[in-house]
């Protein structure tokens, strides 16, 4: 059928032969005016197939327009025919039998595709394009045909509404008129058709939408209600808007008494403040979600200890409510509680003692109480050492209580921490001897002012400089830079040790974390030290912070506030 596509006409190329085009890789009209015809014919089928009328029942409004198109245009038979990819289909016939019948020789099929809106044979056997039709040759012997199309508004042809005769005629003007103006009613009819089709399909697709939202909203409340965590939607005001069944278990109210109060009414009042600090710092979009662990007052009267994450829902500019998840974490806490408050007793214990052995160990290796034969005078020297680890750890643990509780204190004074970094690298030149290191310090600023607790940045340097020697190779240098940063005043302590192993940077300013424990017992330490230095750093309004690479060596420095930063300026 290819073959004789070169001599055919535009109008003669039916749907499957567009479709045999465009599936066939022979092709012999342009490629583009193939593919525009099959997806113009395309589309009229698609348009035809959204009136969901293909395959219809009969139904007797279209019966009584054939009827009429046939006794106003005196022809025995009429049809209301659609024609569809393959073939025709009548949605109402009079005087022949309906049904479909395939597309090809089919006269309205032709009508459709000529694109006329009148299509008229006054004598099939005198036209030589439908002279061998079989529809003509055959049953039921078409000698007249005159067929109206049926558009559709977005400009398709559907089908047509003909009349035929078996005798050959002609069509009077009136008779045309007529013909077009019932074409109209049954487009009219197809039209009312698809859209109370369209309205059914939309109802339905809410229906099922509906259904699967009210299924996932379900879902999701099941979820969020049997939660083993507390979750609970609240108001930029505070109000608990909701509030799931595990919240309520921790806090020991019902949902209905939970809705009656506010998150700042049930927090523990010392808590209030950060969590206060930190929404405000949310709603000001400083912050896109909190982390903290607070108290909460149970309504049997004791306190809960919650972990808290808050995120904040926006519509637009507007914040609209927080999302806050609670879990319980009294046991953890009072684990960890007990865990100190043993430590710091045993450690209360052992003060006094320790300290007097240091002492003593002291006075024997400074010769104080007369000269040791030189067995003796290296096992003493071994016991000082110890008892001054001892010492520094039962210092450690001690100064951590006192943190925790609060007994922590300072007492700032203006301080040049330039020369205290000195007076701590002298301090220390005995300790870096011991490991076979030397310290250097830069500084780079005159007169860098601080408002600080000189005993307590003592120790945080003590801490930092300490640390550099033990993990410095023999022979090593340690620096400590003193510089200024913006309004803050830098101090480093520079070591070119082996590094921190990645996967401890995000413990190493946790209580006892030590990153290798074997090798760091060896070089002595609780791992409280970076703990304890930083909480001293953040309590001047500091930061302590460090940065290390495998092999090539640790940076740690903290900044503080300066004191006046417009006198900070390098020394050239
Ligand atoms: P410690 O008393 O054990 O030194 P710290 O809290 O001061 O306790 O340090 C914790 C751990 O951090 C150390 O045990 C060590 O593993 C690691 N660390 C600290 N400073 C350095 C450094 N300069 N180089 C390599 N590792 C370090």
């Amino acid at each position: 059928m290819l073959g004789c596509l070169h001599a055919a006409s535009r109008t003669e190329l039916t749907y499957a032969m567009a479709v045999e085009i465009a599936e066939s890789d022979t092709v012999v009209l342009p490629e583009e005016e193939a593919v525009s015809l099959l997806s113009r014919e395309a589309r009229r089928v698609q348009v035809l197939r959204s009136y969901d009328v293909l395959d219809s029942l009969p139904e007797t409004v279209y019966d009584d327009i054939t009827l009429l198109a046939s006794q106003i245009c005196k022809t025995p038979i009429a049809s209301i025919t659609l024609v569809d990819a393959n073939r025709q289909w009548c949605k109402s016939t009079y005087g022949i039998d309906g049904g479909d019948s395939p597309r090809e020789h089919g006269l309205c099929s032709y009508a459709v595709e000529n694109g006329d809106d009148i299509f008229i044979i006054p004598d099939t056997h005198g036209d030589t394009r439908f002279a061998n039709n079989p529809y003509v040759t055959g049953d039921p012997g078409i000698r007249f045909y005159a067929g109206v199309l049926l558009m559709s508004p977005e400009g398709y042809a559907l089908g047509t509404l003909c009349v035929i005769d078996r005798e050959p005629r002609q069509f009077d003007a009136d008779q045309r008129k007529a013909l077009r103006a019932l074409s109209r009613q049954v487009t009219v009819l197809l039209e009312e058709r698809r859209n109370a089709s369209a309205l059914r399909k939309a109802h339905r697709a809410r229906k099922m939408m509906h259904a699967a939202l009210e299924r996932s909203e379900a879902l999701f409340r099941e979820a969020y209600e049997n939660a083993p965590i507390g979750i609970a939607l609240v108001s930029t005001e505070g109000h608990w808007l909701r509030v799931n069944k595990a919240l309520c278990d921790i806090l020991g109210y019902d949902a209905e008494q939970l809705l009656n109060t506010t998150f700042q009414t049930i927090t523990y009042p010392e808590d209030l403040e950060a969590d206060l600090r930190l929404v405000q710092q949310m709603l000001s979009r400083q912050l896109r979600t909190y982390q903290m662990e607070k108290r909460y007052c149970h309504r049997a009267g004791h306190l809960v200890w919650a972990q808290l994450n808050v995120s904040l829902v926006w519509d637009n500019d507007q914040p609209m409510y927080f999302v806050a998840q609670i879990q319980d974490i009294s046991e953890r806490k009072h684990a960890e509680r007990a865990k100190v408050e043993f430590l710091a007793m045993v450690s209360h214990e052992l003060r006094t003692p320790v300290t007097a052995l240091r002492g003593a160990t002291r006075l024997l290796t400074s010769g104080s109480a007369g000269e040791l034969p030189a067995k003796a005078q290296s096992l003493v020297s071994l016991a000082d050492r110890n008892a001054d680890r001892l010492h520094r750890l039962v210092s450690d643990i001690l100064d951590q209580e006192k943190m925790e509780s609060g007994a922590f204190e300072y007492r700032k004074t203006q301080i040049d921490i330039e020369q205290l970094a000195e007076q701590a690298a002298q301090e220390l030149t005995g300790y870096a001897e011991q490991y076979h290191v030397t310290i250097e310090t830069h500084c780079r600023m005159p007169q860098a002012m601080v408002d600080a607790d000189p005993d307590r940045i003592m120790q945080v340097l003590a801490n930092l400089i300490s640390n550099a020697i033990k993990f410095s190779p023999q022979g090593a240098r340690v620096e400590i830079h003193v510089e200024p940063v913006s309004d803050r005043v830098r101090v480093s302590v520079v070591d070119h040790g082996s590094g921190i192993p990645e996967e401890f940077h995000p413990h190493i300013f946790k209580k006892f974390a030590q990153a290798n424990s074997t090798a760091t017992n060896r070089k002595g330490g609780s791992g409280l030290g970076l703990n304890i230095s930083r909480s001293i750093v953040e309590q001047h309004g500091g930061t302590l912070a460090f940065r290390t690479a495998a092999g090539v060596g640790t940076t740690f420095y903290f900044e503080l506030p300066a004191i006046n930063p417009s006198r900070l300026e390098p020394t050239k």
